[in-house]
C-alpha cells in the first residue's frame, strides 16, 4: 500500500529498485511470523533469516569477504533499512547492527581481519556489535575513558561500555579504548574483541521502550591480541567517526521507513473510521494533517537520500548526512505522534503498529549523535565555509560582503 513514487527520484538506478522489490516481497513473506516477545531469541532468528536470504551482504565491503559489492553503497543501505523498518523495527535493527559492528572492519581491518570477520557476518553467522559509548562519555564521545595498555603482543583493556547495542548476544564487538598518544580525541585505538575473551564480561542488560538486545559491558585486565587493533594506534576516533558517516545516513532513513509505515496506518484508518456521519478522512482538520505527514516525508526523504547519492558520488557528507539524520528523525516522530492521534485510543493500546512505532522512533533523535549534536555539526560546517571564504576575501584584499555592506 506505501507510495513508492520516491523509487522514481533521479538518485537510484534500477539496480536500487529492484533490490527494493525483492527485500518488500521478502519481508512480507518472511518477517511477520518472527515472535519478539524474547528479543535475544528473535535478533538471532532475524540475523539469521536475513544472512540466509543474502541481505547482509550489503551491509559490508568486498566481494572476497562475501559482501554483495567491493564498496559499500549508501543507497542500498538506506533502502534496506528504510525497507525493513517498514515492516519490522527488530529486522531493521539486525539488519543495522551486522553493518555498524562490522563497518570498522570492512573500511579499516587488516587482510586477516576481513577474511575472520565478515564472511561470517555476510551469512549472518556472527552477530557485530559497536561499543563506543560509556557512562561518562556519550555525546562527547572523545572524553572515553576505557584505556587499553600495550603489554608485550597484546592490549590489555580495563573499563565500561554502556548502551551497548546487541551486547550480551554478539559474538563480537568493534570497542574503542584509550591508548594515550595524544590527549582526547587523538588518544584512542578501536579493537575486536571477541565476546569469549577472559576478562569480558555482560555486566547488566538493559531494557529499553523499543526492546532490543542492549547491555552495559565490562572490561576487566581482558588481553586483546595486536592482531585485533583495528586501524593505528591513536587512530580509533577516525576509526569510529568514518563508520558513523554511513550508518548515520542509514538512520535517517529507518526513521523514513517507521514514517512511511505510520502514514500508511494513518490513511487506512482515516477511511475506515466513521465518525458525524462520516468517514475521519472527510473532514479538513484531517487533511490538513495527512497532507503535513506526508509532505514532512518527502522532505525527509529528499535530503536522506541525497546524502546517500552524494556519498556514492564519493563526496563528504559530513553537513548532508546530519541534515538528513536531524531532519528525518525529528520528522518521522511527528508523523508518528499525528498517526497515533488519527488512531485515537486503539493508537496507545500495547501492539497496535502505531503505538509500536510511537516507541521504536524515540531512540533514534537520540543515539548516532542526537538531534542537538546534528545541529551542532551543520553550523559548524556552515561557519567553517564563512570563515575560509572571509579569509580568501581578506588575502585578495577584498572585504567581502559584509564590508560591501558598510559602504552601501
Ligand atoms: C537504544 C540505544 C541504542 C544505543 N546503541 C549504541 C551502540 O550500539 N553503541 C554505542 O556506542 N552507543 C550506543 N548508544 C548510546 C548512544 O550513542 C548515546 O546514548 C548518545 O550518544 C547520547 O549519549 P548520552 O546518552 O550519554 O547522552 P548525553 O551525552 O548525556 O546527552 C544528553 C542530551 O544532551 C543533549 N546534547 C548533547 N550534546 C549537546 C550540546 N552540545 N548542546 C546542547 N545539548 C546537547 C542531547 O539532547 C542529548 O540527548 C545507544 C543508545 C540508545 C538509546
Amino acid at each position: 500500500m506505501s507510495d513508492k513514487t520516491y523509487l522514481d527520484w533521479p538518485f537510484f538506478e534500477d539496480r536500487h529498485r529492484r533490490i527494493e522489490r525483492e527485500l518488500d516481497a521478502w519481508a512480507a513473506a518472511n518477517l511477520a511470523g518472527v515472535h519478539e516477545d524474547d528479543v535475544d531469541a528473535a535478533c538471532r532468528t532475524l540475523v539469521r533469516k536475513l544472512g540466509g536470504a543474502g541481505w547482509p551482504r550489503y551491509a559490508i565491503g568486498g566481494t572476497a569477504y562475501g559482501a554483495a559489492y567491493e564498496v559499500i553503497d549508501t543507497r542500498v543501505i538506506c533502502l534496506v533499512r528504510e525497507t525493513l523498518a517498514r515492516h519490522s523495527g527488530l529486522a531493521d535493527f539486525a539488519f543495522a547492527m551486522q553493518g555498524l559492528g562490522s563497518g570498522a572492519i570492512t573500511l579499516f581491518g587488516t587482510e586477516e581481519q576481513k577474511r575472520a570477520y565478515l564472511p561470517r557476518v555476510a551469512c549472518g553467522e556472527a552477530i557485530a556489535a559497536f561499543a563506543l559509548s560509556e557512562p561518562g562519555a556519550g555525546s562527547d564521545a572523545g572524553a572515553l575513558a576505557c584505556a587499553a595498555r600495550a603489554d608485550g603482543d597484546a592490549y590489555v583493556l580495563d573499563g565500561e561500555k554502556t548502551l551497548i547495542s546487541n551486547g550480551g548476544i554478539a559474538d563480537f564487538y568493534v570497542a574503542f579504548a584509550r591508548t594515550g598518544e595524544a590527549e582526547g580525541s587523538r588518544g584512542i585505538s578501536a579493537f575486536i574483541v571477541d565476546a569469549a575473551t577472559p576478562g569480558f564480561t555482560v555486566a547488566e542488560r538493559i531494557e529499553v521502550i523499543a526492546p532490543h538486545p542492549l547491555a552495559r559491558l565490562s572490561f576487566k585486565n581482558c588481553r586483546i591480541p595486536r592482531s585485533r587493533l583495528l586501524g593505528v594506534p591513536g587512530g580509533g576516533f577516525k576509526v569510529a567517526m568514518r563508520t558513523l558517516d554511513i550508518f548515520r545516513t542509514s538512520v535517517a532513513a529507518a526513521a523514513l521507513g517507521f514514517a512511511r509505515r505510520a502514514l500508511d496506518e494513518a490513511l487506512q484508518r482515516a477511511t475506515a473510521r466513521t465518525m458525524f456521519k462520516q468517514k475521519l478522512a472527510d473532514f479538513q482538520l484531517t487533511q490538513a494533517k495527512l497532507a503535513q505527514m506526508a509532505t514532512d516525508l518527502d522532505a525527509a526523504a529528499l535530503l536522506t537520500y541525497r546524502a546517500a547519492w552524494l556519498r556514492d558520488q564519493g563526496k563528504t557528507i559530513t553537513r548532508e548526512a546530519a541534515m538528513a539524520k536531524l531532519t528525518a528523525t525529528e520528522a518521522a516522530q511527528t508523523i508518528i505522534d499525528g498517526a497515533v492521534q488519527i488512531w485515537g485510543g486503539l493508537g496507545v493500546v500495547s501492539g497496535q503498529p502505531v503505538e509500536k512505532l510511537y516507541r521504536e522512533i524515540r531512540a533514534l533523535r537520540i543515539y548516532e549523535g542526537a538531534s542537538e549534536v546534528q545541529q551542532l555539526i551543520v553550523a559548524r560546517e556552515l561557519l567553517r565555509d564563512v570563515a575560509a571564504s572571509q579569509a580568501r576575501n581578506a588575502a585578495s584584499g577584498d572585504s567581502g560582503p559584509a564590508g560591501r555592506r558598510e559602504t552601501a
